[in-house]
């Protein structure tokens, strides 16, 4: 079996104790000090609760107005303009959760000309402690019934209130406009 051998690439003092990198460190570190100490931070205005803008005195200060587009929150449930669960408990998003943080109770309907045809969620639960915020549930959804909302505020005291149950998800949810809606007769 042929062998071949490498050389070991020749390291430099500095390099041997990371010199160059903890200076580099040391440098961002003093630069965000004196341009705070000189009131010329950057986001001064979002970070004023410190008077000097360089720490967000949380929870007084929040983020929320900030928050991108696509921020991930905790998912939940949505109802259609009309107050209809969008959700036909099909079950995708809890088969497709990497996390297995969904578990969904399939009912039926008994209202309107789709009652015992379409279903809804008897029952419709997320494990908050297994939920990852990856996302994949509302990229799965065909009704875009479940979304991940921009709520952040997840700060249970026991186990019993990190399961979101169904009506904690609606409630955290409410009503979206202007999806496709799965009650139109002619889609
Ligand atoms: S965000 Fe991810 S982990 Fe959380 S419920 Fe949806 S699919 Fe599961
Ligand atoms: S939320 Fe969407 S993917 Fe999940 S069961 Fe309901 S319709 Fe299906």
């Amino acid at each position: 079996m042929a062998f071949k051998t490498i050389k070991r690439p020749k390291i430099s003092l500095g390099e041997r104790f990371y010199l160059q990198s903890i200076l580099g460190g040391l440098w961002l570190t003093i630069r965000h000090l004196v341009l705070a100490l000189l009131g010329k931070s950057r986001n001064k205005k979002e970070l004023a609760g410190s008077g000097i803008g360089v720490t967000m005195q949380y929870p007084e200060a929040r983020w929320d107005k900030h928050l991108p587009k696509y921020y991930r929150g905790a998912p939940v449930l949505v109802k259609g303009e009309d107050g209809r669960e969008r959700c036909v408990s099909c079950q995708l998003c809890e088969f497709i959760c990497p996390a297995r943080a969904i578990t969904i109770t399939p009912g039926p309907i008994q209202e309107g000309p789709w009652g015992k045809v379409e279903k809804a969620p008897r029952e419709f639960q997320i494990d908050m402690l297994r939920c990852i915020y990856c996302g994949m549930c509302e990229e799965a959804c065909p009704e875009q019934a479940i979304f991940m909302s921009h709520n952040y505020l997840f700060t249970p005291t026991d186990k019993t209130q990190a399961i979101h149950n169904k009506a904690k998800l609606y409630e955290l949810g409410g009503t979206r406009k202007g999806l496709v809606n799965k009650w139109n007769q002619y889609k």
